[in-house]
């Protein structure tokens, strides 16, 4: 599955990886939003990570039905963990309060993550397609596969970055000038995309 998303994502500009994360992560939401609650390794999940930044905190507002089913375990799990900490001495409560604060969604793009720079480091036809394509990985998901490439990939992954500063510079300096109030003319096509690129090159999610 992964694969293939990775592989329809060389297809289109920017992050082949970002875009294959999000497309994953779409699909299990989809799942999630179904039937995530009917099975235990998911509840379980939940349980281990009941948080939900604000991130998705704003994807969940934008689900059909809002996480019905996830809320109501959710809300049980804390109410039981409630009931036991009222109960319990401080050590214990300190024990038991020692968790981290983790988003059970950011796990599992996290997750999805490793498995699609796992896969375009090992699939030669994954990167053949890339070195082919208008696509270009972002800062963080070069530098991520950059750190497990060897020198032959590195080489050629660097180049290919560097190659875009080349080309955009120009394009970013009349973009940039033309925005200026002084200036007569509007940015170009052709320069704002470039400028969108750059953006999207150095833009991240945390
Ligand atoms: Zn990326
Ligand atoms: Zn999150």
């Amino acid at each position: 599955m992964i694969t293939l998303t990775l592989k329809e994502s060389l297809n289109k500009n920017g992050c082949p990886i970002c875009r294959t994360i999000s497309k994953e992560f779409d699909n299990f939401l989809w799942w999630f939003e179904r039937e995530g609650y009917h099975e235990i390794s998911s509840l379980k999940a939940l349980k281990d990570a009941p948080f939900i930044c604000k991130r998705h905190a704003d994807k969940v507002k934008r689900l059909k039905d809002k996480l019905n089913n996830t809320f109501e375990f959710l809300i049980k799990n804390d109410t039981e963990l409630l009931m036991l900490l009222k109960e319990i001495n401080l050590r214990k409560r300190k024990k038991l309060l020692n968790q981290p604060f983790e988003c059970r969604f950011c796990l599992e793009e996290k997750r999805i993550e490793e498995l699609a720079v796992e896969q375009f480091v090992k699939d030669k036809n994954t990167q053949k397609a890339y070195f082919e394509s208008a696509a270009l990985l972002c800062r963080r998901h070069l530098f991520t596969v950059l750190k497990i490439s060897d020198s032959n990939l590195s080489e050629m992954l660097i180049k290919k970055t560097l190659g875009f500063f080349h080309e955009s510079s120009s394009l970013l300096e009349d973009f940039f000038n033309k925005l200026d109030y002084t200036s007569k003319d509007k940015p170009s096509d052709k320069e704002t995309d470039a400028y969108l690129k750059i953006l999207e090159y150095f833009s991240v999610d945390f």
